[in-house]
């Protein structure tokens, strides 16, 4: 490594060891986007880049813009020049940030989402460290296809399930959109088998996983299976992030397993891009551009040729609207399930003779805490926070407003003595100690998750279904199942019915799944019975489409001033829904996917004439 190259000028020569760097210099007029995540100036710009930079497309470099030094990536050679053209100042790093291919994601991405390409850029490139580009080991890419993984484990799994074989075909060679519903057992398996595939063809593969800690069983499975070709993309500082993802562009891994960023992850040869858990709401980033990864693994895969899975045990509607191939498994590998009525606090007496004989279960109970304030025992009213009216609810007992966090105070006559209702996990952890043969313990939301234990029934909510791998269980008990139901948002009830199903994954196959309810005959409750959720989802996508919002028309609020619901009105679109919230105009607006660049265009327009401040795609309705 040369102090040339360690100042930026770039006459020394690359190393062969340097990543994404031996690619084609550019010189002359070329098209930059300048590192400011603003709508109002997302477009290129026209610099002059001097020939002995030696940058090129992906280059960060330095442009005088507007009287300052700011930073931008070299985008391509352009025809667009101006009459008057600044000149690239300097390159600040040899590390090409993207390729070609990349650029062709990131742009579209930016157009789906109406999001800053600058934006889009510094989401799919880890913050640079700059020490981590010096002295780097050389790199040995890894070639050919490694011994005996055609036969890898998971493999006859996979194979053996509907369309198993024609997924298995592609993986190796083609491309093309799958939803894979694992049965309960196979989950890590299935995604095993296809990487293997993936792999057994040459190619490279990126398996997406919504969490990091505890890191998911399906992900430990995959690191495991293929050791030294496979790299965890996940959690670590800055300088680990960063040294990682140099080494995945310097082609040291097949296989990369990671979180929503994983979904950049810039390996060549691209064959399969697996989303683990398809739903979960961890792949969403809920930050510009508020992408969810299931899309953009979607988009990846159909512009370089890969194969998209998308893996749930009961996939959402966004997953299974649009064009693929259903994978699943050719028999019912679930446990039966049973559905009763929750008899008082959800003590159903079929219920407590199962946990009594059970030596492992797991009781999943939506609603936190032991119980919800009533009544004032002092003034006789209905109980309500005195800062803001909410709901009181008794949890590791203290009452607090599950709105604002208040300590619990009569909103009539400011005393603390409240009636209380019992329900919730702590109350069922208490009465299942009374009625279990093996301990009994609860994960509440601030524990960490886990398994439970070998002779122990634990209770818990939605924070405890992590991915353990196949638990086999004598008993999973699904309490509550109306509580769930009724919660608010259009996906409300799709949220339901896949933690059910990730609860229910946890029997045994000859265990028992009993659900209490009081309305057997919901699709989503009839969905879990009947292990498969296409009912469910007919019966769902009219719900959604009458509310205006219907699965698959992407989703925009819309910040602004007061004439903004004018100026998006005059827009094409599908639904237009306004509010004032303190002095800004609030617009959620649906589109017909095709209406999307149009509305793009205009939003950025509007951004920069000052009438649109903010744009959240597909916001949580
Ligand atoms: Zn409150
Ligand atoms: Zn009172």
């Amino acid at each position: 490594m040369s102090s040339a190259a360690r100042s930026g000028n770039a006459t020394a020569a690359i190393p062969s060891s340097a990543p994404v760097a031996a690619r084609e210099h550019l010189s002359g007029p070329v098209s930059i986007c300048i590192d400011r995540p603003l709508l109002a100036l997302d477009r290129p710009f026209t610099y002059d880049l001097p020939e002995a930079l030696g940058a090129g497309v992906g280059s960060l470099v330095q442009v005088p813009f507007h009287g300052r030094q700011i930073r931008a990536w070299v985008l391509g050679p352009t025809e667009d020049v101006p009459e008057r053209m600044l000149a690239v100042r300097k390159l600040v790093s040899r590390i090409r940030s993207f390729d070609e291919r990349s650029l062709a994601l990131y742009r579209r991405m930016s157009e789906r989402y109406v999001a800053p390409l600058a934006t889009v850029i510094g989401r799919a490139v880890p913050p640079r460290v700059a020490s981590e580009e010096l002295e780097r080991r050389p790199a040995h890419p890894r070639q050919g296809v490694p011994e005996g993984l055609g036969t890898s484990l998971g493999t006859p799994v996979v194979g053996d399930y509907r369309n198993g074989p024609r997924l298995l075909e592609s993986l190796r060679a083609g491309s093309g959109a799958f939803v894979v519903r694992p049965g309960p057992a196979d989950e890590a398996s299935v995604a095993v088998g296809c990487v293997g595939a993936a792999i057994a063809g040459g190619r490279t593969a990126v398996v997406l996983v919504p969490d990091a800690d505890p890191i998911p069983a399906t992900a430990a499975a995959i690191a495991d299976a293929f050791g030294d070709d496979a790299v965890l993309f996940l959690g670590g500082d800055r300088r680990a992030r960063y040294r990682t993802w140099l080494d995945i562009a310097a082609g040291r891994f097949r296989v990369v397993v990671g979180t929503r960023p994983a979904v950049f992850a810039p390996l060549a040869d691209l064959g399969l891009i697996y989303v683990h858990r398809e739903g979960h709401a961890q792949h969403r980033d809920e930050r510009s551009p508020s992408y969810h990864v299931r899309d953009v693994a979607r988009m990846r895969a159909d512009l370089e040729g890969a194969v998209s899975v998308l893996s749930a045990f009961c996939p959402s509607l966004e997953a299974t609207v649009p064009d693929h191939v259903a994978v699943e498994p050719a028999g019912r590998p679930w446990a039966p399930v049973e559905v009763i009525k929750p008899g008082p606090e959800g003590r159903s007496p079929r219920l407590i003779r199962a946990l009594r004989s059970a030596s492992r279960a797991f009781l999943f109970e939506p609603v936190r805490g032991y119980g919800v304030a009533r009544v004032c025992r002092s003034c006789g009213e209905p109980a309500a926070c005195a800062s803001c009216f909410g709901l009181l609810r008794l949890e590791r007992g203290s009452i607090r407003c599950v709105v604002c966090e208040a300590p619990g105070r009569c909103a009539s006559c400011g005393r603390i003595d409240f009636g209380v209702v019992r329900r919730g996990a702590e109350r069922v952890e208490e009465w299942a100690r009374g009625i279990a043969s093996v301990p009994v313990s609860l994960v509440g939301r601030d524990d960490p998750p886990r398994a439970p234990h070998e002779r122990e029934v634990l209770v818990g909510g939605v924070d405890a279904l992590k991915d353990f791998g196949s638990l086999g269980l004598d008993l999973v008990g699904i309490l509550n199942a109306d509580a769930s139901l009724r919660r608010p948002g259009v996906n409300a009830r799709e949220r339901a019915l896949v933690t059910w199903f990730e609860a229910a994954a946890w029997a045994r196959p000859d265990g028992r799944v009993i659900v209490q309810t009081n309305t057997s005959n919901d699709p989503a409750v009839q969905a879990l019975v009947s292990g498969r959720p296409e009912r469910f989802h007919r019966s769902e996508a009219p719900h959604r489409a009458e509310a205006g919002f219907p699965v698959g028309a992407p989703v925009f609020r819309v910040v602004g001033g007061p004439s903004l619901e004018h100026e998006l009105g005059a827009l094409a679109h599908r639904t237009l829904l306004s509010s004032v919230v303190g002095g800004a105009t609030i617009c959620l607006v649906a589109l017909d996917p095709e209406q999307v660049p149009g509305f793009g265009g205009a939003i950025r327009r509007l951004a920069a004439g000052g009438v649109v401040t903010r744009v959240e795609a597909e916001p949580h309705l």
